[in-house]
């Protein structure tokens, strides 16, 4: 496995590229609108800006991206987690190995219906699995897991599309995994500067750097097409991070013809037993994670950026002006906590404490379209089939329509208060779907759910 970072490069990259000159910078806009993505010699320029003028263009152009691309709509989800005791010891993390005060072990196939059922109970279409490693977390338990989630319902809701957070597993339990149903494999680099990765992951499988970098690769080899990179932002030098995710995205491309499905921008937050997370290495500002968002938008405009609620809302307000198009809401990161009053500590703090409704009220007072749409994996519009959609802008009209028939769903099983203040919103935002086919069969669609009709899409 030959090493696809090549950090040499990236140093001289970000060498190069100080105190670029404005009309480079406007270059590089310009170019971004033409949704090609950026390279990472672009992608520098903008990450080396930090004038405030420049830096608000950047921001206005990633909104204008992501709603060409996507729509106004956000996608919501939660993370389901499954154990939190960890045979690994990273550093950052409150349920690692070495850290004795976490560990209630692994959620067996009853609670894992609780808690879904809890989740579904609150609106929620979509989970994230996301489990410590642990031997028992190995593919029959996961396999059992998902069926669990899957199989369960309540009134009228279910959940409809499960993606995963998991330690990378061998090729054949990889294809086993994609047998599951998933949506998209999810694995996080943490951070691609080598040397901090070795002292940040001191023992475990997951020391093995290559091994890390080197998982999507084979979960695509194992057919599974949607693949999530991201970086945990503070562990080291966001820009080098920022350069590194478009080299993966880039590898991504190249050998399989499709880049990362999805994107996820973590930022350390403190976590019980953890130093470093409560005393970042490199941290990074709020106004740094804004760039970090944006340059992402214009340098991978076809991906799904995810952002947590490791942020806090008056900050994820803004964020979500800036190319995210997929939120967690009402999340809780300790295995059994959605369906237990739980007060132990979780993976680590949550810093947007707030309801999925709470979350919901708030996007669409915002004008975004909250979306629960689970569609593109069911009908097959994964990998290189969603890829060439994404990438001119035409996802939008799969989306828009899917994130209206989805909320409207939400709002008739589990916020009628709100239908009345959405009324508007909706209608105006079905009279803004361009194929008058579409529009007519959205506002068919919709008038069936309100007669019963449920989990409708395009
Ligand atoms: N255990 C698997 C792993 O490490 O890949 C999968 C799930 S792990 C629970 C999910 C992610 O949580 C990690 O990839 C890491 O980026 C993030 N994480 C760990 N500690 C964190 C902290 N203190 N603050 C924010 N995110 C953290
Ligand atoms: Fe374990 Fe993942 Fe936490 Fe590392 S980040 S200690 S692998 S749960």
């Amino acid at each position: 496995m030959r090493n696809f970072i090549n950090e040499d490069k990236i140093f001289d990259i970000l060498e190069e590229t100080q105190s670029p000159a404005r009309q480079s910078v406007d270059t590089i806009i310009n170019k971004s609108l033409e949704l090609k993505g950026l390279n990472p010699v672009e992608a520098a320029v903008l990450l080396n800006c930090a004038e405030k003028v420049t830096l608000n263009r950047i921001f206005e152009t990633a909104k204008h991206i992501k709603e060409t691309i996507y729509g106004n709509r956000l996608v919501l989800f939660a993370p389901l987690y499954l154990s939190d005791r960890c045979v690994n010891n990273c550093l950052y993390c409150g349920f690692r190995r070495e850290n004795l005060n976490t560990g209630t072990g692994l959620l067996d196939a009853n609670k894992i219906r609780e808690e879904t059922r809890a989740l579904i109970l609150q609106g929620h279409k979509r989970l994230l699995i996301v489990a410590a490693e642990d031997p028992d977390v190995n593919i029959d338990y996961l396999e059992e897991a998902i069926k669990t989630v899957y199989d369960t319902k309540e009134g009228n809701g279910n959940i409809r599309r499960v993606n995963i957070n998991v330690a990378p597993m061998e090729m054949k339990d990889f294809k086993r995994l994609k047998n599951t149903g998933i949506g998209t494999y999810q694995l996080f680099q943490e951070t691609y500067h080598r040397d901090t990765y070795n002292q940040l992951h001191t023992s475990g499988p997951k020391s093995d750097y290559l091994k890390r970098l080197y998982a999507c690769d084979l979960a695509q080899s194992a057919g599974i097409d949607d693949v999530g990179i991201g970086a945990l932002f503070g562990l080291y030098n966001y820009k080098f991070e920022v350069l590194a995710l478009l080299f993966h995205a880039m590898h991504l491309e190249d050998v399989f013809g499709v880049g990362p499905h999805t994107i996820s921008v973590p930022r350390l937050e403190p976590a019980q037993g953890s130093d470093i997370a409560s005393h970042p290495p490199y941290p990074v500002s709020d106004t740094d994670l804004k760039k970090i968002i944006a340059v992402l938008r214009l340098a991978v405009p076809y991906t799904g950026i995810i952002l947590s609620t490791r942020e806090n809302a008056v900050l994820r307000n803004k964020l979500i002006y800036l190319g995210v198009s997929q939120i967690s809401a009402g999340s809780k990161t300790l295995p059994g906590a959605y369906s237990s009053d739980n007060k132990a500590h979780g993976q680590f703090s949550i810093s947007d404490e707030r309801s999925l409704s709470e979350v919901i009220e708030d996007v669409t007072t915002r004008g975004f379209i909250p979306s629960f749409c689970t569609s593109c994996y069911r009908t097959g519009r994964t990998g290189e089939n969603f890829m060439d959609l994404a990438k001119p802008g035409d996802i939008k009209n799969f989306c828009q329509p899917n994130a209206l028939l989805t909320f409207e769903e939400y709002l008739l099983d589990y916020n009628p208060e709100l239908a009345g203040k959405t009324k508007t919103l909706i209608s105006s935002e079905i009279s803004k779907i361009a194929d008058p086919e579409i529009r007519q069969m959205t506002s068919g669609k919709i008038k069936s759910l309100s007669r019963g009709k449920r989990d409708l899409y395009f």
